[in-house]
């Protein structure tokens, strides 16, 4: 959490609002956060009258790419990145990492549990580098290459789909309600899927994310958008977070289990 739905949701926000600003100040309001990811000030201080040429995501980084440097964040369970024309905006005052000032506006950096990331890279070197950190994009691979990267894995399912060396974008929230609308149970291993299931897999991928998307994202505890307001996405999900409450389906109970530690709910009669 964020996810891709969420990432993409505020780049296409900050797009509209940040090509081609000037950036004219950073303020650090957490000198710890950055230490502790490596990040010095200068480098920071670098970015200041480099102009934003273009703004990108590969599965949950989101990519500003100035003149020269390309700043990358990923925004961990809690991380907020939003954009206002005015100083004065009400939400979120405490747990500001960093505050950007644009010729058009300001950029904040929350992130109140403090699992984000941030690093800059040359502008030369970030693509080579993002191929290096994560596998290819969930809504940018094709089916081809899904089934040949799937194929013959003895991880679960559940845990492959969130191995974003593998494929980058899905987190907990969108492999639940993915599995779910593809009626595969998370504990299967990939091994067993047949070529059909995978390719069914990878079209619901595809049109669960797009959904997400046009719907501006989950919104399950912090997440808010690039202007600040919460998506609509998580009025849609059918199995995340509903332990215990009636499969949408077959009317039986949801289960939960932890898959490689990570939280998981499903139907056991529904998903095979
Ligand atoms: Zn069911």
């Amino acid at each position: 959490m964020p996810e891709l739905p969420e990432v993409e949701t505020i780049k296409g926000d900050l797009e509209r609002v940040l090509i081609g600003a000037t950036l004219e100040a950073v303020e650090i309001r957490d000198f710890n956060y950055l230490s502790k990811r490596g990040l010095k000030i200068n480098s920071l201080k670098k970015l200041i009258n480099q102009k934003i040429l273009t703004i990108k995501r590969k599965g949950k980084l989101l990519i500003l790419v100035f003149s020269k440097e390309a700043l990358i964040f990923h925004l961990g369970m809690t991380g907020a990145l939003f954009f206002s024309p005015r100083e004065d905006y009400p939400i979120l005052k405490t747990s500001m990492i960093l505050k950007f000032t644009f010729n058009r506006g300001f950029l904040s950096f929350y992130d109140p549990r403090k699992f984000g990331k941030i690093w800059i890279i040359p502008k030369e070197q970030y693509e080579f580098w993002l191929e290096n950190q994560i596998g290819p994009d969930a809504l940018e691979i094709s089916v081809r290459d899904f089934i040949t990267l799937l194929k013959g894995s003895r991880k679960r399912i559940k845990t492959l789909l969130m191995d974003q060396k593998k494929i980058a974008g899905l987190g907990n929230i969108y492999t639940d309600e993915l599995l779910f609308r593809a009626g595969i149970n998370p504990f299967r291993q990939v091994s067993s899927l047949s070529e059909n299931e995978l390719e069914e897999l990878y079209y619901h991928m595809k049109t669960l994310l797009r959904e997400a998307i046009a719907l501006r994202g989950s919104s399950i505890k912090d997440y808010i958008d690039g202007f600040g307001s919460k998506g609509a996405f998580q009025e849609r999900h059918q199995v995340y977070g509903k332990r215990g409450q009636p499969c949408p389906k077959c009317g039986n109970p949801l289960l939960y289990a932890s898959i490689n530690g990570r939280s998981t709910t499903f139907c056991n009669q529904c998903q095979r």
